[in-house]
């Protein structure tokens, strides 16, 4: 069995884009500059963006850090993200999710430009990545398709079962290992809460992304022996043992569904880092071509 080790590999890449900023300083140019909006005060979202921010400061590249109250309107936000959209120093970035109830979640992602929409959130971003064309991939995606790559997993002809039709995880997941190419060429089953019968669905699968974020949900049973694992899963428990009152568990039974597996992402320590160096790649990507 082999550990998928996101945290090792997005290192790595944090390190080649480090590389490349120093090329970028080195011509006298710009930077690459990434901001993120966060509405409201929800800790778990604080901490994602702060490890954004620090994942900006460790590569070399600037960062713009916007807070927004909880009482924010849709129109302040629309405002601010129409502001990012014509500042030229900015070249990418994102609204943290999930917004606060008075905020329609569909007219901000139609809002962000499409050129500077690193989180590949926007429709027609997801339309170019659907039909092969170059584009802002949404990062956790990406980051999954980065480490099948990089560890050099077989994807052509296997039967790659996704567990969530998320529009940020589970279906982008479906089409990336649908599609034609590496990794791609799978066939691909696309589950979600009304797919029944899920472990003969599970059980089939040479590959397993699970994204669905309910704690130990895919157990040994559910498994082939030498299924390739992937839990994007990210939940909260409470854990009074911790320092911070609470340990973060995936979608997957690691313990038991480790020993059958040919290769696995743990969690922490998988996807989830993986999907910050993505989007930095996302930004650098974006800076180059607003440089072209
Ligand atoms: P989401 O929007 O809540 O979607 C969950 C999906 O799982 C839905 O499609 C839902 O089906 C499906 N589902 C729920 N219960 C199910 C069941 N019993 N059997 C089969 N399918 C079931 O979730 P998300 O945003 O994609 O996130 C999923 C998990 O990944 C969460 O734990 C999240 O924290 C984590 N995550 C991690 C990263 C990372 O960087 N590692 C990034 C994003 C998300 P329906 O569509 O029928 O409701």
């Amino acid at each position: 069995m082999t550990i998928l080790d996101g945290k090792k590999v997005s290192n790595d890449i944090k390190n080649e884009i480090a590389v490349e900023v120093q090329k970028i300083k080195d011509k006298g140019e710009k930077v690459p500059h990434l901001a993120a909006i966060i509405v409201g005060n929800d800790g778990a979202s604080l901490t994602y963006v702060g490890s954004k921010v620090k994942a900006c400061e460790r590569v070399g590249f600037e960062s713009t850090l916007v807070q927004m109250s909880n009482t924010t309107s849709e129109v302040e936000l629309l405002d601010k993200i129409k502001e990012l959209n014509e500042n030229p120093e900015i070249d990418g970035f994102i609204v943290q999710l999930p917004l606060p109830p008075q905020i329609n979640e569909q007219k901000v992602l139609l809002a962000v430009d499409p050129d500077k929409d690193v989180d590949g959130f926007h429709p027609t971003n997801f339309g170019k990545m659907a039909l092969d064309m170059s584009t802002f991939i949404p990062a956790t995606p990406f980051g999954i398709l980065e480490l099948l790559d990089r560890y050099g997993v077989e994807t052509k002809g296997k039967h790659t079962v996704v567990i969530g039709r998320s529009h940020i995880v589970g279906r982008p997941m479906s089409i990336l290992m649908g599609r034609k190419g590496f990794p791609g060429n799978s066939t691909v089953t696309l589950t979600h809460s009304h797919t029944k019968n899920i472990t003969q669905i599970t059980s089939q699968a040479d590959i397993i992304i699970s994204a669905l974020g309910v704690p130990n949900f895919l157990k040994a049973e559910m498994v082939k022996d030498d299924a390739v694992i992937i839990d994007v899963g990210i939940t909260r428990v409470t854990d009074e043992t911790r320092p911070r009152g609470y340990r973060i568990v995936g979608d997957v039974d690691f313990a038991n569904v480790s020993k059958k597996a040919s290769y696995i992402t743990p969690v922490p320590g998988g996807v989830g880092p993986m999907t910050i160096a993505m989007l930095l790649k996302n930004t650098l990507l974006a800076r180059e071509r607003h440089n072209i």
